[in-house]
Order: C-alpha cells, then structure tokens, then sequence
C-alpha cells in the first residue's frame, strides 16, 4: 500500500530515512515490484505451512523493497511475484510487523472512506471505504501466534494487503466509472508495459513523483 492524500499520517523525512537505515543490512536487495497487468497479483496465495529460513528471508525482502520506497506503508507477497500469504507493514506510527497467514476481523462496524493508493498502481489513487478498527491475526516467521490492533490508515494497511493475498486490489473496490478511469489513466503512463520494476530506477522514482501533485 502507498500512503498518499490527505488524511493519512505523514512520516517526517529525517525520520524515515533513519528508520530505513536501521534496518538496511548489507546483502540483502530489494526486489521488482510487480504491476498492474501482472497476473501474479490477481493470484490466491497459498497458506504457509513450513516456517524455515525461506520465509524468513521473504519476510526481509518484503521489508527491504518496501522501504525501497519512500511512500511504502505496506507490502503483500504477490508484489515482489511471490504466492505465499505474507504481508509487512510499518504505518509510521511506531508498531512495525509482518503477519503471516493473516486474517482480519472488524473491531466495530465504521466504515470510513479515505484516500488510497498502491505501488503496484503507480500514479493512481482513488478514495477507498474501509473498516476503521480491525484486527489482523496469524503467524509471525517463527510460527508463533500474533495479532496487531489497526484503526485509521494501519487498519485500512492491513485490509489492502490482505486483498492483495485474495487477488484483490483497491481499484476492484471502486465504483465501475472510477474504476474504468484508473484502468485508462496507468494505460496512459509511463510505465505501462513493464510486469515489473525496480523501485530504484528513475522510471518508477518519475511515476512515484507524479503522485504527489
Ligand atoms: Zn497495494
């Protein structure tokens, strides 16, 4: 998920930069970042059922690429072309995690609309009805059973990435009209054509920089 638009709680620059440093280690690299188009992102992960090194190291690369990227609040498995159920989150209000085999329960009945946007979706956002209060449970890489409280932009985090392990994406959640707009406005972009890019490379920096207007 990228955070963008009002409404949603913006991390300092000096700050940001800080924490992706702390948990830069050397030898780890992000990955591409998959784009609409890719069929991986219309894929219905698999539960994990094996915790090994394996899903430790998904869980760092998942980390690793979204902090990649300055807007990066979240990140789901089939945006780096993985299937299993796996997704990170660091909303920038001080809880940092990674749940696997998540699932999400409302904590209330409040549905608030807000701006929502995805770096598998560069340079689009559309406003997005979510549950204000939800709680996710699962498993973190040890296996052990976790859950994190969200409300406002962590609890609508945690139910765009569990769309994204569904085959689900904001858009889809859209209005026909609305959504049909988004469609034509990524056909138009730069991008448009790659399954996948670096979040390095100048090209997905300009499609990233275009959304903040
Ligand atoms: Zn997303």
């Amino acid at each position: 998920m990228a955070e963008r638009g009002h409404g949603f709680t913006v991390m300092s620059e000096q700050s940001s930069a800080g924490r992706r440093f702390s948990l830069r280690l050397p030898g780890r690299t992000c990955e591409p970042i998959t784009l609409w188009d890719n069929p991986v992102l219309r894929t219905t992960t698999a539960p994990v059922t094996v915790f090994d090194k394996n899903i430790r190291r998904l869980v760092d690369q998942l980390f690793e690429t979204m902090y990649a990227i300055e807007t990066g609040v979240g990140l789901a498995a089939t945006q780096i072309g993985r299937t299993e159920r796996v997704f990170v989150f660091d909303c920038h209000d001080g809880v940092v995690g990674h749940v696997i085999n998540p699932v999400v329960e409302p904590l209330g009945s409040e549905v608030l609309p807000g701006w929502e946007g995805c770096l598998s979706l560069p340079g689009v956002s559309a406003e997005t009805s979510r549950l204000n209060r939800c709680r996710v449970t699962g498993q973190d890489a040890d296996g052990n059973d976790i859950a994190y409280d969200g409300e406002g932009l962590r609890a609508r985090c945690f139910q765009h990435e569990l769309d994204h392990l569904n085959g689900v994406l904001y858009i889809d959640h859209q209005p026909d009209g609305v959504r049909t707009q988004l469609e034509q406005e990524m056909r138009d972009s730069e991008w448009y054509g790659n399954l996948s890019l670096d979040p390095h490379t100048a090209l997905y920096k300009r499609s990233q920089a275009g959304e903040e207007t």
